[in-house]
């Protein structure tokens, strides 16, 4: 295991941060593997899940069993730690205006192809080591004139010639779920029922992408443009949600390390059998089914259902209690599509526009923004 520390740009006099970032194996001796945590800051369980995950990925390097390379970034974002606001760590969009920190990585497909095109031949080994190269041209390019951007330039360094991108993140209140292009669904269903997870959310690559997105988006585009060239997407790209925020326990991050161990092994990256993984029925449902649910007014949410309930449409799962009107009155809140309430807020006081709750569908929802990724 070797570790090194990058420095990100000074935000103020007198400070600075840095990146820890661990490396196993070795580099063009098999697929890379890119794993991060935390990289919106206030989503702590894949924080603990990475710390259980090292010393199994250790191991396995002094026994030799390492095909390939492992890059691990044990957390992310250490501007978005650092946001303390009266007590309360906001993780998710950078205080300083640059936006969320899951968002504008900035466009790798354009400098990509200008550089690729006219010079890939009928070789797609070569043509794939030409493209990553052109890649690695064009995140070396991009622009890191604020700390937020520079920290997305360095992680994007580091992870975007990787084969496989597990990006570990949290919800609010949650059951584990993963996120993926509607392409690598295969896969992401065997990554699923190796976690143990229930849910799958498919997506595809057009519009504004998150982190995992922005390194296959590229490649899907450079397909269409050189259909001849057999350049292939990288085999995996996703987000893991593991569960909520406070979802942090130390027997259940070693449970989710040991199986995302498993999976390392189960696509040969390491070696060694992981045994049959679990047979979890995965409920697979495109973005464009999973409603979420918005507060419609202000007040106190309480709700009637368990997580994983399966609800149909018109069912009442919630109620707001308004406050400022006659005493205990309630809107309720009702299903809007059949589906699993998989899940819900820890807030109670909740506000109009609030996401109160998601339910995993299977019909496309004529309200659901197209391309609107409103919460990886
Ligand atoms: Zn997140």
């Amino acid at each position: 295991m070797r570790s090194e520390r990058l420095a990100l740009m000074s935000p103020s006099p007198g400070t600075h941060r840095e990146l820890l970032v661990y490396r196993f194996g070795k580099a063009g001796t098999g697929p890379k593997v890119y794993i991060q945590a935390g990289l919106h800051a206030d989503e702590w369980p894949g924080l603990l899940v990475v710390q259980h995950l090292l010393p199994l990925i250790s191991e396995a390097e002094i026994q030799g069993r390492i095909k390939g390379e492992v890059v691990v970034v044990p957390y992310a974002n250490p501007i978005g730690m650092s946001q303390n606001v009266f007590g309360y760590v906001t993780g998710r969009f950078d205080l300083t205006g640059t936006g969320n920190f899951n968002r504008n990585f900035g466009d790798l497909y354009q400098d990509t192809y200008r550089q690729v095109d006219g010079r890939l031949g009928a070789n797609a080994q070569d043509n794939k080591q030409l493209v990553i190269q052109a890649l690695k041209n064009t995140v070396a390019d991009l622009p890191s004139d604020n700390e937020a951007a520079a920290l997305k330039k360095i992680l994007l360094g580091l992870s975007v010639d990787a084969d496989y991108v597990l990006d570990l993140h949290c919800d609010d209140r949650t059951s584990a779920h993963v996120y993926c292009v509607d392409v690598q669904h295969e896969t992401a269903v065997a990554l699923c029922q190796r976690l143990g997870f229930r849910y799958l959310f498919t997506e595809d690559l057009n519009g504004i992408v998150a982190f995992d997105g922005t390194h296959l988006q590229p490649w899907h585009w450079l397909q269409k443009d050189f259909p001849d060239a057999g350049l292939q997407m990288p085999p995996l790209a996703v987000t893991i949600e593991y569960r909520g925020q406070i979802d942090v326990e130390d027997s259940m991050a070693a449970d989710d390390a040991g199986k995302l161990f498993g999976f390392l092994m189960d696509q040969g990256i390491i070696a060694g059998d992981a045994g049959a993984a679990s047979k979890t029925e995965v409920w697979v449902s495109s973005l464009q089914a999973v409603d979420t649910v918005f507060a419609e007014a202000a007040g106190l949410v309480l709700y009637s259902l368990p997580l994983d309930t399966w609800v149909k449409r018109g069912d009442i799962f919630a109620e707001i209690v308004l406050l400022d009107s006659e005493p205990n009155q309630r809107i309720p809140i009702r299903a809007r599509t059949d589906g699993y309430l998989m899940g819900l807020s820890h807030r109670r006081l909740v506000r109009p526009g609030d996401q109160i709750a998601k339910i995993a569908g299977q019909e496309p929802l004529s309200h659901r923004i197209p391309g609107n990724l409103l919460q990886l």
